[in-house]
């Protein structure tokens, strides 16, 4: 039994790679999954008899808004050139990696797994979204043509050490961490995109790794795609305000309305997920966001930023 996992130097290939230490465990330096040939000598090279599939080109909502076209081209490629060499080669079991981002804009609260197709992405990142559609649609097809068993799951925002903490690309928290740091270091104004009004479901990485873990050990007779998701939800004014006291900045924080807030909400349901997983604790926001915070301040001349 070999287990393969892309995309392992991420936020959640890192914390991943902690619960399969034997995996084969690479990045884009083994082999750039945009190009068809690269991805199929690289499965062919491993011959894994299983693979958690995490590569992807990744960004926040304004990476979204600003490079929908690389955020569709990359993860299609990614994702269409992977599924095939698997397939190709005999892989037994696939687990592919989703978004909440996929459900559509327009939609009844709380979101199920089933509603995927009900309607159109929300608009700043409908490339992103789309692509990883596909991703379930693919899967989807290779089971039901080739009787095999590749699963997706659908986590909602991940945060954790080894993040992206870009200030312009990197999802809400570690571009907050990132931005609430520099007004510590330099005595500056700590501005927060958008109202503050937006909700999110956040995960922290360790948890998602876990449950990755849990599920791939779970019979593997779990229902795909599934829901990764704390059922708590939290205002972005809520994690910006434990981000400013972590950094003593809160008197000098402010949210600039001029810039988007994306979608309000997108409260899915973890119920799914629970029917296989009865007992998971999942990491407060606050502890999760110290130990990033506490990460992020030990690791910063070497963090991706
Ligand atoms: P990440 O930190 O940006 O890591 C991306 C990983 O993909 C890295 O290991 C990177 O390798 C690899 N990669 C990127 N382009 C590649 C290419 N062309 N060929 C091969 N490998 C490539 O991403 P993440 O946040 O861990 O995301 C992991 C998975 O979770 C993704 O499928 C993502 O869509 C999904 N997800 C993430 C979030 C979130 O909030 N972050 C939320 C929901 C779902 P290098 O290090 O070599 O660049
Ligand atoms: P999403 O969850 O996929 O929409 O993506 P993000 O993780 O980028 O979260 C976007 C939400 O956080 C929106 O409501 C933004 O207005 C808000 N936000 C506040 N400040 C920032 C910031 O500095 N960067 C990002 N990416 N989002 C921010």
């Amino acid at each position: 039994m070999t287990t393969l996992i892309t995309g392992s130097t991420g936020l959640v290939g890192s914390a991943l790679r902690k619960f399969y230490p034997n995996a084969v465990c690479v990045s884009s330096l083994d082999a750039d999954l945009t190009n068809t040939e690269q991805a199929l000598d690289l499965i062919s090279k491993y011959k894994p008899t299983s693979v958690i599939h995490l590569a992807s080109k990744v960004g926040g909502l304004f990476k979204n808004i600003n490079d929908n076209v690389q955020m569709f081209n990359d993860n299609i490629l990614i994702n269409s050139n992977i599924v095939t060499a698997c397939f190709k080669n005999n892989v037994q079991k696939f687990i592919g990696c989703l978004s909440t981002c996929v459900f559509p804009a327009e939609i009844e609260y709380p979101i199920h797994e089933s509603m995927m197709y009900n309607g159109m992405p929300h608009e700043s990142n409908f490339g992103y979204s789309y692509a990883k559609r596909m991703l379930d649609v693919h899967c989807k097809a290779i089971n039901k043509q080739y009787n095999l068993n590749y699963k997706c799951i659908i986590p909602t925002n991940v945060y954790g050490p080894y993040d992206n903490f870009n200030l312009k690309d990197a999802h809400v928290i570690p571009a907050l961490i990132h931005k609430a740091y520099i007004a510590k270091r330099d005595g500056t104004d700590f501005t927060v995109a958008g109202s503050g009004f937006p909700l999110r479901q956040f995960i922290y990485s360790a948890d998602l790794a876990h449950l990755i873990f849990k599920l791939d050990h779970h019979e593997y007779d779990w229902v795909s795609p599934m829901i990764i998701a704390d059922q708590k939800e939290y205002s972005i004014f809520e994690t910006a305000h434990i981000i400013a006291e972590y950094f003593n900045v809160w008197e000098r924080t402010g949210f600039n309305t001029n810039l988007p807030d994306g979608q309000h909400k997108k409260t899915v349901d973890n119920e799914r997920l629970k029917r296989y997983i009865t007992d998971f604790k999942f990491t407060k926001l606050k502890t999760g966001l110290t130990d990033t915070m506490d990460w992020f301040v030990e690791n910063y001349d070497n963090a991706r930023k």
